[in-house]
């Protein structure tokens, strides 16, 4: 009773234990999302571990205490909702360590060369052979000067934005979790000296410790921020091809690298779960970490990633090797390719239609590498990023994306909700994924709606392009901004007799209204994304509610339109790439299905199955 009285009235905090069992440790991303849960409850959070006590709803101070695996900590909850955060925080907790994914070092092929050999982890299979070039940077000042609390918000917009653009890939979670770090570094810090000084210690606190490759992702914010405010640091990149070696590398250089010269890279500190290592494994590129110090500055040498290995003065029989397994690679590279553009038939031979779903030029073009047979959604939102396009860039880019492919279907601004633009002031509302969102801005912001309208008419010059019309939740909300589309090219004197106009089905007072849609769409897509959060009412965001994207309760819905739409039906929600569903997507009845570029090969691959 006492001890009751106690914890209920502060004095006796609620405690558990909580054991690190995953082999990458309590690193950012976790902590971003335990912290995020955290800060939801109101009581006193704190974690214990070796006589140091930090809050709990601060990533930075959390990750300060290096918990590594085998690690255990305490977390002391006190106050009015102690007893229901603890008991959240630990299934949460139990969650994060078994979701996250080790990285198991890659099994290196065994080869014998006559040069130097040095060993080193494989970040990224490859071969390569060119000069190396040690990392180099300058640092200058630029115009945007903007100050402090300025920068931080820009590059806080930022963050969220790449999120935005990348979530449905591995790395989206880099930058939420460096948006929630900057976050809680920043709060409260009024000047940019002493959030400098902030990083400059968390930094030192983290050397020589197992959690020491995470410093990289205190200096990008630094930089980030310190970018804005006028002091723009530059990584220098060679001119001809190269294999750069840096003794690390910040996350937002390996865009950088993409579309460089560099063709391989070998790092020393970084470790083979560190967001840097995570990114160069996306792109694609070769990569090691090594200790390279002993290699000649611009020697040429054979990156081997494939065995683990810098060859530094390879011999003439060593060049020629790498050579036919760089060309055996691409071999092989080449087969997964061809494939990629085969048909996905079924084992009966049916043949399901494979679109993918992109967000601007870059994505629209490796979607057509990767074997898509067109755009069936593209997610105009992430062109409008920073400040809004004119109507002349809008044009442009919605040209260009559409000469990728003769298929496409264009979605109009889906913002509110997740997605927020930081020149759109929606107003403040309790529930933003219940509020002004999708289609909803046809009445809100009008003028935003008829110029995107304007650039898309111009740029389908007269084509059959597909518009859908996204959070759609009555007929006559479709009718309006239908209506609204026509009477635009009217106005500009446009045709668009070609054109068909389709709803998004992610609201599910859809699913009841599907026969008198009938009569007015031209086509269905199915976000499986928010359907399932709005059927379980359980925001796609929210970090410790998780919704069964399996259950039948989500297939029986998307039945239900196939069943009572005479329209043309996809799916455009991740559920049409994951592995577990498309078997079931298919028996019944969906015929087309649009995925992330990524994923369109090992879609296809998966219908052949089927
Ligand atoms: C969806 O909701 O399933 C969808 C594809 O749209 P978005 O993820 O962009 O909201
Ligand atoms: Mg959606």
């Amino acid at each position: 009773m006492l001890q009751l009285f106690q914890q209920l009235f502060g004095k006796k905090p609620h405690t558990i234990q909580l054991h690190i069992s995953s082999a990458n440790g309590f690193h950012l991303r976790p902590v971003a999302e335990f912290v995020n849960t955290a800060k939801t409850f109101a009581c006193d959070i704190s974690a214990l571990h070796q006589h140091k006590s930090v809050s709990a709803k601060s990533v930075n101070a959390l990750l300060s205490l290096g918990l590594e695996k085998g690690d255990s900590f305490t977390l002391l909850a006190r106050g009015k909702d102690a007893k229901v955060a603890t008991e959240t925080l630990q299934a949460l907790f139990a969650r994060l360590m078994q979701e996250d994914k080790e990285v198991s070092t890659l099994g290196k092929e065994t080869k014998v060369y006559d040069g130097q050999i040095i060993e080193g982890e494989i970040i990224s299979r490859g071969v390569v052979i060119a000069p190396v070039c040690r990392y180099a940077e300058r640092e200058f000042a630029t115009e945007a000067r903007l100050d402090f609390s300025e920068a931080l918000a820009k590059s806080l917009d930022e963050l969220e934005i790449l999120y935005l653009a990348h979530k449905e890939e591995e790395n989206g979670s880099i930058y939420l979790a460096q948006k929630a770090l900057l976050h809680a570094i920043a709060d409260d810090l009024d000047s940019f000296e002493t959030f400098e000084l902030t990083i400059a210690e968390a930094s030192a606190h983290l050397t020589g410790s197992k959690m020491a490759s995470k410093i990289i992702d205190y200096q990008d914010i630094l930089r980030r921020v310190k970018n804005h405010m006028g002091i723009k640091t530059e990584m220098i990149l060679p001119e001809t091809s190269a294999i750069l070696l840096a003794e690390d590398l910040l996350p937002s250089q390996i865009t950088q690298l993409r579309s460089s010269r560099v063709e391989g890279v070998v790092l020393k500190e970084t470790t083979l779960t560190s967001h840097t290592a995570i990114l160069l494994r996306a792109a694609g590129i070769p990569s090691l970490i090594a200790d390279y110090s002993t290699v000649e500055e611009h020697s040429r040498v054979i990156l081997d990633a494939n065995s683990g290995m810098i060859v530094s003065k390879p011999s003439e029989k060593d060049l020629t090797e790498a050579e036919k397994r760089k060309t055996e690679d691409r071999k092989q590279r080449n087969i997964a390719a061809n494939k990629r553009f085969e048909k996905a038939l079924t084992r009966t031979q049916k043949q399901i239609h494979i679109l993918s779903n992109v967000t601007d030029i870059d994505s629209a073009k490796e979607a057509r590498a990767e074997g898509a047979e067109g755009i069936g959604l593209l997610r105009t939102e992430f062109l409008f990023k920073n400040r809004k396009p004119s109507l002349e860039e809008q044009t442009k880019a919605y040209t260009e994306i559409f000469s990728c492919f003769e298929n496409i279907t264009v979605r109009t601004l889906d913002v509110g909700g997740d997605k927020k633009l930081p020149y759109l002031t929606l107003q403040e509302e309790d529930n933003p994924f219940l509020g002004i969102r999708g289609i909803r801005l046809f009445k809100t912001h009008p003028q935003l709606m008829e110029e995107q309208l304007h650039a898309i008419f111009l740029a389908a010059n007269g084509r059959p392009i597909k518009v859908m019309f996204p959070m759609v939740s009555t007929v006559e909300e479709f009718m309006h901004a239908k209506a609204f589309a026509f009477r635009t090219a009217e106005k500009y004197d446009l045709d668009i007799s070609a054109m068909l106009f389709g709803i998004m089905v992610e609201v599910p007072s859809v699913l009841f209204l599907i026969k008198n849609f009938n009569r007015v769409t031209d086509f269905y897509s199915i976000g499986t994304n928010d359907l399932t959060q709005y059927l379980f009412a359980i925001e796609r965001t929210h970090p410790s509610l998780k919704v069964d994207e399996h259950s039948s309760v989500v297939f029986d819905a998307i039945k239900t339109v196939i069943d009572q739409a005479d329209k043309p039906v996809s799916i455009c929600g991740e559920l049409a790439a994951d592995p577990k569903a498309v078997g079931t997507l298919l028996k019944i009845g969906i015929e087309t299905l649009s995925v992330s570029p990524k994923r369109i090969a090992a879609t296809k691959e998966e219908i052949r199955h089927v």
